[in-house]
């Protein structure tokens, strides 16, 4: 387990006024520091002012490392016994069964259990619980909770594999497929009154292994394309490397007559040609059949010109050699050749190289269309309307689409209604493999994806991603038919496309598993940032400083302002917070997915 800081504060006016008084907060300490190898303590004595406890509680949560706070003393019934007044503001989640765990325990000790009102709950991430003055007491309850403590923190902390690890455990199931275990904790019961998703928080790199083993990706690629031989010689013909001129090589330097003029384009001259006669000859044109060698233009000197101004002699300064600035016929690429010297899969390889063996072939794409959700969405160029915003979503999906080399076969919009979600899908499906939809995926009694694609007979391979932003990513296929539903928010869509959809596609479309994510490269961060309970896509731009890659956020990183793209080069990853580890220092280096081509903002 990591290791938890502990906050032991003993509440008592007489202890606060003589220190040596208090037994119950270093029996605390003592029996963490026994129970946690790798409990961190921190202690302190206030007196039973409700001011004074709640200054210390609420330093001790925003302390972020601090895991559970345990306050001793201050929860009977005399008139100074304020300690459950002082800690019920701070809580934002009660954990009244705690309390009862505590309480039960205690009253089977004695009756006298009955007369202690402490309370237990959450504040921020910090576990709050109130245990009484008595150091028999606060031993008592301390026994009753310490084996409940390291789950509790990581349901807390959102730490999903240590849920899942513990919950294997405490079902003696630990080894079977842990990362789809769905903690009871955090799905609800499923009916009506379910707050929460019944779907997994899958990480983002067991979402990629569920993508690349259903989504199928094109055979015919490495079958057929890459064994393609060339039909032609490239260059068909003996071309000329140099603006110059062409002679044979058996003349020696000095003046030679200008006996013609060959463009790129001519066919080959069979005309004769003796050693003190050249053709004048551009770059890419065919050597006359009795030349074999070019003289470029740099090592001559023009002598005279005929009566129509054309170049009439020149003198050659060097002595020429067989086959100097010539490529000899299939030079490049022999006929019957492979055209492909190795697999890759980028659509400007294949397209061109085919091309230059004279193949006009289009190879295939995946088809994709992109849905926008939701009733609020303005196509851009209409008036504004209350209530009602403008749909980014599909313009920039499309613009990705194409930036990345993909086609966006057409883009939809649907109000939020099941009815028109599912005869959309049912429409674009016909004509397409991708649909790439957003919004609509959330816990909104108006988020109708999942309901459509399930009454569609679709399989939902993942519900909810451990990320931010994007959490409740959404894929989920039925044949060769493939859905992401994208979450709304804008950014949130941007970063789930990079890291899912994109990937998906590029499979599909027959890319190297490795090639598919986005390349990553290392930056080092340019400041301080705080780590959220999930691991992070942060956007950001890169500079470069003497070849060392420098990250800079792109200001406010809520997933609704778009303007955090804007600059972009590329997405940090940061790691989940824990109870190690709450923030990202500047200077520390991160792994961070490149966003575009041109990732360098600036050189400094
Ligand atoms: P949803 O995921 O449908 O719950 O939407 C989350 C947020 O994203 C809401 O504020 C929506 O208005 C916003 N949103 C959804 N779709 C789009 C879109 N296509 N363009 C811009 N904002 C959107
Ligand atoms: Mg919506």
């Amino acid at each position: 387990m990591d290791p938890i800081t502990f906050g032991v504060l003993t509440v008592s006016d007489t202890c606060y006024n003589d220190r040596s008084k208090d037994r119950s907060g270093p029996r605390l300490v003592s029996q963490i520091m026994q129970t946690f190898r790798n409990a961190r303590v921190i202690a302190s004595v206030v007196p039973d002012e409700k001011h004074l406890i709640q200054s210390e509680l609420r330093e001790w949560i925003d302390r972020k490392d601090v895991g559970v706070i345990f306050t001793t003393g201050g929860t009977g019934l005399a008139p100074r016994d304020v300690t459950p007044e002082a800690t019920k503001p701070l809580i934002d989640k009660e954990c009244t069964q705690l309390m009862m765990a505590i309480a039960l325990a205690s009253l089977k000790k004695t009756a006298f259990a009955a007369l202690s009102r402490g309370v237990c709950g959450i504040a921020g991430d910090t576990l709050i619980m109130n245990f009484p003055g008595s150091e028999k007491a606060v031993a008592e309850c301390f026994g009753t909770v310490k084996d409940l403590l390291p789950h509790a923190l990581h349901l807390i902390n959102d730490d999903l594999a240590l849920v899942q690890r513990t919950h294997a455990q405490v079902q003696g199931t630990e080894t079977v497929q842990a990362q789809i275990h769905v903690c009871p904790h955090k799905t609800g019961s499923g009916d009506g009154r379910d707050r929460n998703s019944p779907f997994p928080m899958l990480p983002v790199s067991a979402v990629l292994d569920i993508i690349f083993g259903v989504v199928h990706r094109r055979s015919s690629l490495d079958d057929d394309i890459w064994k393609t031989t060339s039909p032609v010689n490239i260059p068909p013909f003996r071309a000329s490397i140099k603006d110059g001129y062409a002679m044979k090589s058996t003349g020696f330097s000095g003046s030679k007559r200008v006996v013609g003029f060959i463009a790129a384009g001519d066919a080959p001259s069979a005309q004769p040609l003796e050693e003190d006669e050249c053709f004048k000859i551009n770059t890419g044109a065919p050597l006359p059949d009795q030349a074999d060698c070019v003289v470029q233009v740099e090592d001559t000197l023009l002598v005279s010109r005929d009566k129509n101004g054309e170049e009439s002699l020149v003198e050659i300064m060097v002595e020429p050699q067989a086959a100097l600035d010539v490529r000899p016929i299939g030079h490049d690429l022999r006929i019957n050749d492979a055209i492909f010297p190795t697999a890759d899969a980028s659509s400007v390889v294949i397209q061109s190289l085919l091309a230059s063996v004279g193949i006009s072939k289009r190879l295939p794409k995946p088809k994709v269309a992109v849905i926008s959700t939701g009733s609020e969405l303005l196509a851009p160029g209409e008036q504004p309307v209350p209530g009602k915003v403008y749909d980014s979503n599909a313009t920039m999906l499309e613009e990705l689409l194409l930036y990345f080399g993909f086609d966006c076969v057409r883009t939809v919009v649907v109000s939020d209604n099941l009815a028109d979600t599912k005869a959309s899908l049912v429409t674009l499906f016909e004509k397409v493999e991708f649909v790439i939809s957003t919004g609509g995926v959330s816990m909104g009694d108006k988020d109708f994806i999942k309901t459509a694609l399930e009454e569609l007979q679709f399989k939902i391979h993942c519900g909810r991603v451990n990320m931010k932003p994007g959490k409740p990513m959404t894929f989920a296929s039925k044949d060769n038919m493939y859905f992401f539903g994208l979450p709304g928010n804008p950014v949130s869509a941007f970063v789930t496309f990079h890291l899912f959809a994109l990937p998906a596609i590029r499979w599909s479309a027959g890319w190297e598993r490795t090639k598919c994510p986005l390349a990553t490269i290392q930056v080092k961060l340019s400041q301080d940032l705080s780590l959220d309970s999930r691991p992070e896509y942060v956007r950001a731009a890169v500079t470069s400083k003497n070849g060392q890659l420098y990250a800079s956020v792109n200001g406010n990183q809520i997933s609704s302002r778009l303007q955090s793209i804007a600059g972009a080069d590329v997405l940090v990853h940061l790691p989940a917070r824990s109870s190690e580890c709450f923030k990202a220092s500047a200077g520390e280096s991160y792994t961070a997915s490149v966003l575009r081509y041109d990732f360098i903002s600036k050189y400094e």
